[in-house]
C-alpha cells in the first residue's frame, strides 16, 4: 500500500452529501453473490493469524510464509502442479508461491497478486506483539493486517472455499503470493513476470494492494479502482566550477548558480493532461460535491475543461496532482570546506510522470525552463513506464455490482495514484491491471507501515465478503 489517497478535504464534503438520500441504487449480483457461496470467514481468519506470525520483513523474506501457505493448497485438494513455490536462484529467502484454480478455457485466466512482505515492525514501538494477531475492542492487532496479509488471506481462503465447493470458473484464476513490494528487491511480481511469464500470464490482473477503501467515523464511503500510477523518475542537476579560496569569492559560485536555477523551478507547471482514469474520476467525485466544487470536476472532466476550473482545481494539492506530471526538489549537496569556494553543488529534482507521457519531453521541459547552458542534468532514477489500464465496461460493472450488493451507498472511484504498486511491473509487460479492495481504512487514522497496525474485526468479514463476491465475477468469460 505505497499510496496516499487524496480524500481528506474532499471527504468532508461526501460526509455532507452522503448524511442525506441513498445515491446509488442497489443492483442485484446475479447468482454470484448466493448464500454459503462465501468462504468461511473463521479459515481466512486462520490464515491471516498464521500469516501475522511470520515475520516476513525483508531481513527474514517470505519464502515460510510462501510454504505454509502452499502447504494449505495442498491440502485443500489443489493438484501439486498447481502450487508453485518459487523464488530466484539467488535469493532462495523471498520466495513466491503461484496457485492456480482451472477454468473451463472460456476465457484467459485472470491473476490475482497480493505481497507477502510487510515493512518492518519493532516490538518495542507496539503497544502489541506486531508479529501476532491479536484481537482488542473490536480490532485486529499485527504487522500486515490492512498491508496486505489480510487481503492474501481473504483470496487464499476464497481459493481453497472454491476447490471445497467444486466451483469451475470460466476462466483460470492464478493467485500470486509475493516477494519484495516493500523493499527495493525485485524478487516479487518483477521475478515472475521477467522470468516466469508463463505461469503468471493473464487477460488480466487484480491487485488489492493497489485498491483503497474509504472509511469516515465508521461510514464506508467509496471503493477505489485504481487502472493507473503515476511514473517514479528522478533527475540529478548539477552545477559544477573550478573553486578557489573562500577570502575571493567570485559570481560563479556554483551553489549560487544551482540556486538561482531552482528558483526558476519553483513557479514551473507542467502542461494539463487529462487521462482517461482522470476525466472518470472527476466524474464520480462531481457526483458528491455541491457548488463550484461540483461544477469545476464535471468541467474537467467533461471534452472541453473551462480553463477557470482547471485553474481553481490546481490549487489544491490533491486534485492538482490527478491533473499533470510533477517535479519537486527532494535534496540539496554543495560545497567541501568551510573557507573554500565550492566546486559543486547538486540537486535532486523528484518527478511523478503521469503515465503515457514521455520522461525525454519532462527533461526538455525542466531544462528549457531553467535555461542555463552550463547546468548538467542526468537521470538518477530511470523511470518504468506503466501505461494506463483502459477502463472496461464490463469490468467496471462487474466491480460496481459487487460494491452495490454489499454497500449501496458506496461509489466506485476510477483513481490514479501518485505512487507505485506492484502494477507497474504488469502494465508494463501488457497485462491490463487493477488495484481494486474493500479493506475500509478510516481516512483519519491509517496505520499501514505504523505502530500499531489494524483492521476492524467487521471490516476484515467483509473484505472476506467483497473477496469472494469479486473473484467469482472477475472469474465469468462476460
Ligand atoms: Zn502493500
Amino acid at each position: 500500500m505505497p499510496f496516499d489517497f487524496p480524500a481528506r478535504p474532499f471527504i468532508r464534503r461526501v460526509i455532507q452529501v452522503l448524511s442525506g438520500a441513498s445515491l446509488c441504487v442497489v443492483a442485484s449480483l446475479p447468482g454470484a453473490f448466493a448464500a454459503g457461496a462465501e468462504p468461511p470467514a473463521s479459515l481466512a481468519r486462520e490464515i491471516l493469524a498464521q500469516l501475522i506470525a511470520i515475520n516476513t520483513t525483508h531481513a527474514h523474506g517470505t519464502t515460510p510464509a510462501a510454504s505454509a501457505l502452499a502447504e494449505r493448497f495442498r491440502a485443500a485438494g489443489f493438484a501439486p502442479a498447481d502450487v508453485v513455490e518459487i523464488a530466484p536462484p539467488d535469493h532462495p529467502e523471498q520466495g513466491n508461491l503461484v496457485v492456480r484454480l482451472h477454468g473451463n478455457g472460456k476465457a484467459k485466466p485472470v491473476l490475482y497478486i497480493g505481497h507477502l512482505d510487510v515493512v518492518e515492525a519493532l516490538r518495542e514501538d507496539w503497544n502489541y506483539d506486531p508479529f501476532k494477531l491479536t484481537e482488542k475492542d473490536g480490532w485486529l492487532y499485527g504487522r500486515g493486517t490492512i498491508d496486505m496479509k489480510g487481503q492474501d488471506a481473504a483470496v487464499a481462503a476464497t481459493l481453497i472455499e472454491m476447490k471445497r465447493t467444486g466451483f469451475v470458473p470460466d476462466r483460470d484464476i492464478i493467485a500470486a503470493f509475493t516477494a519484495d513490494e516493500e523493499s527495493t528487491g525485485s524478487n516479487g511480481v518483477d521475478f515472475l513476470i521477467r522470468e516466469h511469464r508463463p505461469l503468471v500470464d493473464a487477460e488480466f490482473a487484480i491487485n488489492p494492494d493497489g485498491g483503497e477503501a474509504g472509511m469516515k467515523n465508521g461510514r464506508r464511503l467509496y471503493v477505489g479502482m485504481q487502472t493507473s500510477e503515476k511514473v517514479f523518475y528522478t533527475l540529478k542537476l548539477t552545477v559544477t566550477d573550478k573553486g578557489g579560496h573562500s577570502s575571493r569569492p567570485t559570481t560563479s559560485n556554483p551553489i549560487y548558480r544551482l540556486a538561482a536555477d531552482l528558483a526558476r523551478l519553483a513557479d514551473f507547471h507542467f502542461p494539463v493532461h487529462l487521462t482517461d482514469t482522470v476525466r472518470a474520476y472527476f466524474a464520480a467525485r462531481a457526483r458528491l460535491e455541491t457548488g463550484q466544487v461540483r461544477n469545476d470536476m464535471l468541467s474537467v472532466s467533461g471534452a472541453s475543461p473551462d480553463p477557470s476550473a482547471v485553474e481553481r482545481l490546481s490549487r489544491e494539492v490533491e486534485t492538482n496532482i490527478m491533473l499533470r506530471s510533477t517535479c519537486t526538489v527532494t535534496k540539496i549537496s554543495g560545497g567541501h570546506a568551510e573557507n573554500a569556494l565550492p566546486q559543486r553543488a547538486e540537486a535532486m529534482l523528484q518527478c511523478r510522470i503521469l503515465p503515457g507521457e514521455s520522461l525525454d519531453s519532462v527533461r526538455e521541459q525542466i531544462a528549457a525552463c531553467i535555461a542555463d547552458p552550463e547546468l548538467q542534468i542526468s537521470v538518477q532514477t530511470p523511470g518504468k513506464p506503466s501505461p494506463e489500464s483502459p477502463l472496461t465496461p464490463r469490468i467496471v460493472a462487474a466491480v460496481e455490482r459487487v460494491t452495490r450488493s454489499i454497500w449501496p451507498d458506496v461509489i466506485v472511484l476510477p483513481s490514479m495514484s501518485p505512487g507505485a504498486t506492484d502494477s507497474l511491473y504488469l502494465r508494463g509487460a501488457g497485462i491490463p491491471s487493477y488495484g481494486i479492495d474493500a479493506m475500509f481504512d478510516d481516512l483519519d487514522d491509517g496505520r499501514a507501515h505504523g505502530r500499531d497496525e489494524r483492521i476492524g474485526v467487521g471490516v476484515f468479514a467483509d473484505e472476506v465478503k467483497f473477496t469472494g463476491a469479486l473473484m467469482r465475477e472477475m472469474s465469468r468469460a462476460k
